[in-house]
C-alpha cells in the first residue's frame, strides 16, 4: 500500500485500489456467470439492402448480474480477454449458437443464411480453431456460420490469419472482417486473406448522411470489396435515409437498429423468423 509519509492514503492510489477490486470482483462474478450459464446470446437480423430480406443474424453476448443488473459486452469482453475467460466464454457462445440453430430448425423455423459469432484474438490464435469451432457446433452445417473477426485481429499476425481463413473456408464457414476502416489492412493482404465480407464499421456509418469524409471511406471500402468479389455489410444502420444511401452506394448488406434490435432468440423467432 503506498502510504505518504503521514501515513495517511493517497487518494489516488485509493480509487485506482477500488477499480482494481472492482475488476477483480467482477472477473470472479464472469466466471461464474460463464460457468453456471448464466450469459445469454441476443440475435441481430441482417437485410439485404437491394430486396431488405433476412440474410441472417449476429449472435450478441449478454450478461445479467443479479447485483449490476445488464453488464455491457464493451466492459465484460475485454474483462474477459484481459483475465483469461475469453476461450471459456468463446466455447459457451460457439455450443449456445449451434444449439440454438437446432433448435429454430427443429421448430421449422430455420434461420436463413448465416449466423454470424464474434470470435476474438486469442480465439483466433488457436492454429486448431477451425476444427475447435467443427467440434462445438456439430450437427450444424459449416455453410450456415458466419465467424466475425476484427480488421484489427487480422493485422495483429497476417500470415498467421492467412492460414488459419484458408482453413476456415476450406471447411466451410464464412470469414467477414469486422469493425473494417479502423485497421490498417493493405489491398494486398486483403487479397490474400479469404474473407466473405467486410462489415463496414459503425463509426463511418453514424455520421455519413452529414460528414463527406465518412461517405468517401464508405464509398472506398464497397469499392474495394467489389475488387475483390466480397459483400459489404455496413453496422450501426439507424434511419433509412441511411440504409437508402448505403444501397445506392453498392452496399449488399445492413444490420442496425433501424432493421431490428438484437432480442432474445425466442422473440427473435417470433420477430423474424417463419413459421
Ligand atoms: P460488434 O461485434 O461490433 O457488435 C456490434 C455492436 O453494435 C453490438 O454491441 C450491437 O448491439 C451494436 N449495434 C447494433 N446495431 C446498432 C445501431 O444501430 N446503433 C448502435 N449505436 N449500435 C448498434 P454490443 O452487443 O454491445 O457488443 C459490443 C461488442 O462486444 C461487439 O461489437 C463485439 O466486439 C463484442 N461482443 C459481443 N458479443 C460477443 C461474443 O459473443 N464474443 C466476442 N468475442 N465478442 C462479443
Ligand atoms: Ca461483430
Ligand atoms: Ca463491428
Ligand atoms: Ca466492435
Amino acid at each position: 500500500h503506498a502510504k505518504r509519509r503521514d501515513n495517511s492514503v493517497c487518494p489516488y492510489t485509493q480509487t485506482m485500489r477500488h477499480a482494481l477490486e472492482r475488476r477483480q470482483w467482477m472477473t470472479e462474478r464472469l466466471h461464474q456467470a460463464i460457468l453456471g450459464h448464466r450469459l445469454e446470446l441476443y440475435f441481430q437480423p441482417q437485410f439485404s439492402l437491394a430486396d431488405k430480406t433476412l440474410t441472417g443474424a449476429e449472435a450478441l453476448c449478454r450478461w445479467y448480474d443479479p447485483e449490476w443488473g445488464w453488464v455491457s459486452p464493451g466492459e465484460f469482453i475485454p474483462l474477459a480477454e484481459e483475465r483469461g475467460l475469453i476461450r471459456m466464454l468463446g466455447d459457451w457462445v460457439l455450443e449456445e449458437a449451434a444449439s440454438q440453430l437446432g433448435v429454430w430448425q427443429a421448430k421449422h423455423t430455420p434461420l436463413p443464411g448465416k449466423l454470424s459469432i464474434n470470435i476474438s484474438a486469442q480465439q483466433f490464435a488457436d492454429p486448431q480453431l477451425t476444427a475447435h469451432v467443427a467440434k462445438l457446433t456439430t450437427g450444424v452445417p459449416p455453410g450456415a456460420i458466419a465467424l466475425e473477426l476484427t480488421e484489427s485481429d487480422f493485422m495483429r499476425d497476417p500470415d498467421q490469419a492467412v492460414t488459419i481463413t484458408h482453413s476456415m473456408r476450406r471447411a466451410g464457414y464464412a470469414l467477414f472482417i469486422d469493425d473494417f476502416g479502423t485497421g490498417y489492412s493493405s489491398l494486398s493482404y486483403l487479397r490474400r486473406f479469404a474473407a466473405d465480407a467486410l462489415k463496414i464499421d459503425i463509426s463511418f456509418v453514424r455520421d455519413m448522411l452529414d460528414n463527406h469524409h465518412d461517405r468517401a471511406i464508405v464509398q472506398t471500402i464497397i469499392a474495394m470489396a467489389d475488387t475483390l468479389d466480397m459483400k459489404t455489410l455496413a453496422e450501426g444502420v439507424e434511419s433509412p435515409a441511411q440504409a437508402d444511401l448505403l444501397a445506392k452506394m453498392g452496399c449488399s448488406e445492413a444490420q442496425g437498429y433501424w432493421f431490428g434490435h438484437p432480442l432474445p432468440a425466442d422473440e427473435f423467432a417470433a420477430t423474424w423468423l417463419m413459421p
